[in-house]
């Protein structure tokens, strides 16, 4: 067997006129025009509670695309049970029948679910049309084929055998059912973390992030669709810690994929380590956490591209990328020039609703998540080491929007310079120009996070020096480029520190921990 082998989906430009934005507004308008009633979907079953919460557009709070039914403690029960009720016959499924179902998802997605799923992530996760595109379709598409064709590397993997003997590896599921604990920010990998397990011939019981159960609910569709068996993938809405408290005392808990905070991360791994003689195996650990992503320029840097990468690093999606750029270090010798061109960017973009095509910014997810940047903000409008140069205002009358802002610092250690904003807001930092050294330092010391960062510099030395000096300060290193939008089969994605495991999303390496393998050695 040979599966296909994968290529990036391209991406669509929804340009005025075009079939795809015709095809994409009659998404959002059906949805719009519906009250979608959600439930939870446990052993090929709808679940229905009766306890129910209302879906709101983040970018208009007051508006109610439909509604989802929540779970308790019964229902991570149930859906244990259904995931290791399904184990078996899934687990002995031959690989190629496994890799059919989610290589057709893909060509679900890309062809006739790519509007739904454009639209529902729109509308209930606050995106604009082309960072939609990028993460709900293209994003998953790619992760779906890539890791077809990844799994397939995988099981070739053998020992070398000689006359008399032939020693085999088995690529074994992991013995009991893994748990896929997902983000909102991204649709993709609300998708792959769940279905990159699957895949490898395991159970899953799944529990999104509350803001993207209205995206969550057309995944499972596809899923459906494409032949994924009931009890594979169970999909639940409960409360984190109550689901926690079931799983992570399950003897069959065999493993999580999480995306998420690093607060988050760190009580679940200390609940494994305490649970540990409750396991029938020790169970995988694979998360992906924060990041305090930086852009460091040095003196040779050209300016428009540092604004470029700032603009876009920082402000696509509102800054709720994991891979965001949040702290920026210039050289006093072109910062002024970086600074003018970012504020004729942000002049230049619009912010709101994400039917109107035209605004690059919407709103940040949660108000929670706009209280607190609030918070900084006004902070930094009464520090005195600090100074708003861009944006600084918000609103949360309709939506909750925060415009894109810029704060300038000259301490480099300032509060926003450190924490984990997750939204709109990025720091700056000028340093001497003839600090470069001592701001490589600064870069690497400043977070305990190593998700992304850039450098830009067009002075060999200063490109190499950094690379070195920084080797631990990024899983995804980036030269003369933005330190978002890392490419499925390409820039494989992952942090270490406080960042996560680092098993890179979407490579053999992330597909490696689903597996648990059995070498057989048979002498004749
Ligand atoms: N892979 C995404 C990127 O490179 C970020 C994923 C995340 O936010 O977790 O921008």
């Amino acid at each position: 067997f040979r599966v296909p082998t994968p290529l990036n989906e391209p991406v669509k430009g929804y340009a005025p006129g075009s079939k795809e934005r015709a095809e994409l507004q009659q998404a959002l308008a059906e949805l719009n025009g519906q009250q979608r009633d959600i439930p939870m979907h446990i052993g090929g079953q709808e679940v229905r509670t009766g306890r129910t919460l209302p879906i709101t557009p983040p970018h208009d709070h007051q508006r109610v695309l439909g509604q989802f039914h929540e779970g308790d403690a019964s229902h991570v029960t149930q859906a244990i049970d259904a995931a290791l009720a399904a184990r078996t016959a899934w687990a002995e499924l031959p690989w190629q029948e496994r890799a059919a179902i989610f290589l057709k998802a893909a060509d679900l997605l890309a062809g006739p679910y790519r509007a739904r799923l454009n639209a529902a992530t729109m509308l209930g996760q606050s995106k604009n049309a082309f960072q939609a595109e990028i993460d709900a379709a293209c994003e998953f598409i790619d992760f779906l084929r890539f890791n077809v064709h990844f799994m397939q590397e995988i099981y070739q993997q053998q020992p070398e055998s000689s006359p008399g003997m032939w020693n085999r590896l088995e690529h074994r599921p992991l013995e009991g059912f893994v748990f896929a604990l997902t983000p909102f920010n991204f649709t993709s990998i609300a998708g792959n973390l769940p279905t990159s397990a699957a895949l490898m011939g395991n159970v899953v019981v799944w529990k999104p992030a509350y803001p993207q159960i209205y995206s969550a609910q057309v995944l499972m569709e596809l899923f459906q669709e494409a032949g994924v068996p009931a009890g594979v993938i169970n999909l639940i809405y409960v409360d984190g810690p109550v689901a926690g408290d079931v799983i992570f005392n399950h003897p069959h808990f065999a493993g999580i994929h999480f995306t998420g905070s690093t607060k988050v991360f760190q009580t679940i791994w200390q609940t494994i380590g305490q649970n540990i003689p409750k396991y029938k195996s020790y169970p995988r650990i694979v998360g992906e956490t924060g990041g305090k992503d930086f852009i460091l320029a040095h003196p040779s840097a050209h300016a428009k591209a540092v604004a470029t990468a700032i603009t876009r690093g920082a402000f696509e999606y509102q800054g709720q990328k994991c891979s965001a750029a949040s702290r920026v270090y210039l050289p006093s010798t072109i910062a002024t020039e970086v600074l003018d061109y970012v504020k004729q960017d942000l002049a230049s973009v619009k912010m709101g609703d994400v039917e109107d095509f035209t605004n690059f910014v919407n709103a940040v997810i949660t108000e929670a998540s706009f209280d607190k940047l609030a918070k900084y903000i006004d902070g930094a409008h009464q520090d005195a080491d600090a100074e708003i140069v861009a944006g600084g205002t918000y609103d949360k009358s309709k939506g909750y929007f925060v415009a894109p802002t810029v704060i300038v610092t000259k301490n480099p250690k300032y509060t926003t310079m450190c924490d984990e904003l997750f939204g709109p807001v990025v720091t700056v930092y000028v340093y001497e120009a003839t600090d470069f050294e001592a701001t490589l330092e600064l870069v690497d010391t400043t977070s305990p996070y190593a998700l992304t960062g850039a450098i830009f510099s067009q002075d060999r030395y200063a490109i190499d020096l950094a690379t070195k000096r920084l080797v631990n300060a990024a899983g995804n290193f980036y030269i003369n480029d933005k330190p978002t939008g890392a490419v499925v089969g390409q820039q494989p994605f992952g942090g270490a520190r406080a960042s996560g495991t680092n098993d890179k999303a979407g490579s053999l390496l992330n597909l490696q921990r689903w597996v648990s393998p059995r070498a057989i050695k048979e002498t004749f």
